[in-house]
């Protein structure tokens, strides 16, 4: 139908000859056109051509259709007054005419127009041709790609062409409305290198649905590129003359198409909303299923039920969970966001990260549709048209209030726990109200909130060897970030303190007492300084000889001054020259300044004394101790769990390099360079916190494994015999043992104690029948006892006295 309105037209005006005429018709032909329009109730020409899908005829998309068409005679008109000739229409008819009938007729265009100023126009043999498809997920399918580029091979044959496959650019399930896509930026970046000078479209609105980017994009393949256009379905090619008429025309068409399609959209979405359906806004806790039996309420080709909300049992049950925790039990948002990622809870369908965050449960706890009141179309979006960026933009409060629902039957969480969560915070938030930024971000800490800055030591330089994420400062202890939100499992954290001066002690005995490296580091720190002098002072040696220079071309130009010869641009030529000066003046004085040293060859004796310096500043609690630890260590200081055998906590160890080449390059102020030879010391730490408990555990283990009874382990530990049996009993299961009966290990050592005291306590009676000369044999039967257990007793009462023990031999010679 589009070309029998322009057939339309062009019979009218080729008989007009006067811009004026003009104007007076195409008015004319408006007021035909609209009488066309309410009599048909169509649009005049077929729409088949771009709209691709399933466009809604409703009222508002005729009004639009309308307005285009209104557009398009205004487009017109400008074009007229500005040539005011008939002969415009002449092509404009043979033109248009050949270009609708193109999409089935593939004819030779009458009038090529000659490519830029190409002198030798290549055959069209020679001519690389390409395409571009696309498709945007909410209106087409994927073989909609196959379809284009098929209809794009097929034009192309007709005009003799053919596109190789790599030469087939696609964007899937991409708005026309993005500046930025994957294909598209291929095609123009391939396009720039020359790679193809013809470049086939199915239809104009596979470039852009924004008329900002179409024409622009166009244009410049056109004339940047030096590629030919050709749109199928259009049937524009623009090396036909007064294709930016018809290009502008269709892509303003293009452009009110998506507009339309957005307001189908939303009309349909209001109408499923007021029925009582699924507009997909449904939040975590929630979910949808189909309703058999609604597909024939919707037109459209594959149409799909219609959905109603339903809850999510499981995902409910973690929802009612976050609110008790939060409002029942006494959780901060922190443990909650804890507590879920070490439960390891679902999350919501939309959600962007694998675990869960802070903001995350602040929306669940914020979110109304919990208790039943479900809003709609609270936000709307924003399109920047030149690059497709979309924005949200709070919707005013009295035009999305129609939309909000009431449903009961939703509600997972009671008011009166909701009020309370509310409540709760708000009072959060108002607490953290003054460490926030107009936006709401948290202004982060600073001195006056905290602290930490003040011990910074090793701020930044510690990561966790399992996750890679940094150590960060609690206030008093170091712990991996990410165990804070319970994804790392190393949950060990250390005592600032503690660890600060581990390192700077351990530092210290190397930097200080470590001959070998203290060589390492000597030999390093001379050859930079050798390698700097030999640099350094020829480049300040050419940097004098260009300052003579340009003095010496001041002086001439202040001697013609005084000559009386001024030449007319003396001054901008004088300002020059004492700007080369001052640059150059300043180029040296950095040089200079650069070059500290003092004429002499490091030594020991000076390298001594920096190293002391450096130790010194390691020990203030000062950004420039950070700064100089730096220099030492290469990289970070990695962390690492260890555990500790009969220990019940883990504990960290630290693992870092001291290099002596950084620690030269720092103390001399050299440019770090990584090719001679490199001396790093590797140093590993274990930051072991040793509680009360700890230390009497180990002895309590030690006394134990060395034979004594509890109860002289409980006398040395100052405790009690139930503790020294609890401590036990721990470091046996900490050994992954368990402790041996108590019954038996004192039966064993009592034995060895009773005989000791048997021995012991008889030693006196046995004296006494000893001196009496008695025989031992006839001790022991008056004793009762056994005859060793005589011998014992007389050997032990001479080794108490530090007398010699008579030999039983000699002693019976004697009776
Ligand atoms: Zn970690």
């Amino acid at each position: 139908m589009l070309h029998r309105f322009f057939d339309l037209k062009s019979e009218n005006v080729s008989k007009s000859s006067t811009p004026v005429t003009c104007i007076r018709q195409t008015l004319e032909w408006m007021s035909v056109l609209t009488a066309t329009i309410t009599a048909h109730g169509r649009t005049p020409f077929s729409l088949s051509s771009f709209s691709t899908g399933t466009a809604k005829t409703s009222r508002k998309t005729y009004s639009g259709y309308l307005s285009q068409i209104l557009l398009m005679l205004v487009l017109c008109a400008g074009v007229l007054l500005l040539y005011g000739q008939s002969s415009v229409w002449a092509f404009m008819r043979a033109d248009v005419n050949q270009s609708s009938q193109s999409v089935e007729n593939s004819s030779v265009y009458p009038r090529r127009r000659k490519r830029g100023n190409t002198k030798h126009r290549k055959d069209e043999a020679q001519d690389k041709a390409a395409s571009y498809a696309r498709f945007s997920s909410s209106l087409q399918r994927d073989d909609s790609i196959e379809r284009q580029q098929e209809k794009c091979r097929q034009k192309a044959i007709s005009n003799g062409h053919s596109i190789s496959h790599d030469l087939e650019y696609t964007d899937k399930a991409v708005s026309g409305t993005k500046l930025k896509r994957e294909g598209l930026d291929r095609l123009l970046e391939e396009a720039s290198d020359g790679k193809f000078n013809v470049l086939y479209l199915y239809s104009l609105s596979r470039l852009a649905r924004e008329s900002v980017i179409t024409m622009p994009l166009l244009k410049k393949l056109v004339h940047t590129y030096k590629v030919r256009c050709i749109c199928v379905m259009e049937g524009i090619d623009t090396e036909v003359t007064g294709w930016e008429v018809i290009a502008s025309i269709f892509s303003v068409i293009h452009e009110q198409f998506i507009k339309d399609l957005s307001e189908s959209v939303h009309d349909g979405q209001e109408l499923a909303l007021r029925q009582g359906y699924s507009v997909g806004d449904w939040c975590f806790g929630y979910g949808s299923e189909p309703v058999p039996g609604t597909e024939q309420t919707r037109s459209g080709r594959n149409s799909k039920p219609r959905k109603v909300y339903v809850i999510n049992e499981e995902h409910a049950e973690w929802v009612s969970k976050i609110y008790t925790w939060y409002v029942d039990e006494g959780y901060s948002i922190g443990q909650i966001v804890r507590m879920l990622n070490q439960q390891k809870a679902p999350k919501d369908h939309r959600s962007t990260t694998d675990d869960w965050h802070h903001n995350l449960v602040v929306g669940i706890l914020s979110n109304r549709k919990y208790i039943g009141i479900w809003p709609w179309g609270e936000c709307q979006n924003d399109r920047d048209p030149e690059t497709g960026k979309l924005t949200q933009e709070i919707r005013p409060e009295e035009e999305s209030e129609k939309w909000t629902r009431e449903r009961p039957d939703l509600r997972i969480v009671d008011e009166h726990t909701f009020r309370k969560a509310q409540e709760k915070l708000d009072a959060n938030s108002e607490k953290w109200e003054q460490h926030r930024k107009a936006k709401g971000r948290l202004k982060g800490s600073s001195s006056e909130t905290n602290g930490r800055r003040k011990v910074r030591l090793l701020h930044g330089l510690l990561k966790c060897a399992k996750c890679g994420n940094p150590f960060y400062n609690t206030g008093r202890r170091f712990q991996c970030r990410d165990a804070k939100r319970g994804i790392c499992n190393v949950i060990t954290s250390v005592q600032i303190k503690d660890v600060e001066k581990m390192i700077v002690d351990r530092i210290g005995e190397i930097i200080l007492n470590d001959a070998v490296w203290f060589d390492y580091a000597l030999k390093e720190t001379k050859r930079c300084y050798h390698e700097y002098e030999s640099r350094v002072p020829a480049a300040i040696r050419e940097k004098e000889r260009a300052l003579s220079k340009v003095n010496q071309k001041i002086e001439r130009l202040l001697d013609i001054v005084e000559e009386g010869d001024p030449p007319q641009d003396l001054n901008s030529r004088l300002q020059r020259r004492n700007e080369e000066r001052k640059a150059l003046q300043e180029e040296l004085t950095e040089l200079r300044r650069e070059c500290i040293h003092d004429g002499e060859a490091p030594d020991a004796a000076w390298l001594k004394e920096r190293l002391l310096n450096l130790y010194e500043d390691l020990q203030k609690t000062s950004p420039s101790a950070n700064h100089a630890l730096r220099s030492l260590i290469d990289g970070d200081i990695i962390l690492e769990e260890i555990d500790i055998p009969l220990r019940k906590r883990k504990a960290l160890r630290g693992a870092f390099c001291i290099s002596a080449h950084s620690v030269s390059c720092e103390l001399k102020n050299f440019a770090p360079d990584r090719d001679g030879s490199e001396h790093t010391k590797q140093i590993s730490i274990d930051f072991i916190q040793s509680s009360r408990t700890d230390l009497q555990r180990e002895t309590a283990k030690k006394m134990y494994d060395a034979g004594e009874p509890e109860k002289n382990i409980a006398v040395a530990l100052k405790v009690g015999r139930t503790r020294v049996t609890t401590l036990l009993h721990e470091a046996f299961a900490l050994l992954g043992l368990k402790k041996p009966d108590g019954r038996q290990r004192r039966w064993q050592l009592d034995d060895k104690h009773q005989k000791t005291l048997l021995h012991q306590s008889v030693a006196e009676k046995v004296m006494e029948r000893f001196d009496r000369k008695m025989t031992y044999g006839k001790i022991a039967k008056e004793l009762e006892i056994d005859r060793n257990v005589v011998t014992e007793s007389v050997k032990y009462w001479h080794e108490q006295r530090g007398l010699p023990v008579p030999d039983g031999r000699s002693r019976r010679k004697n009776l």
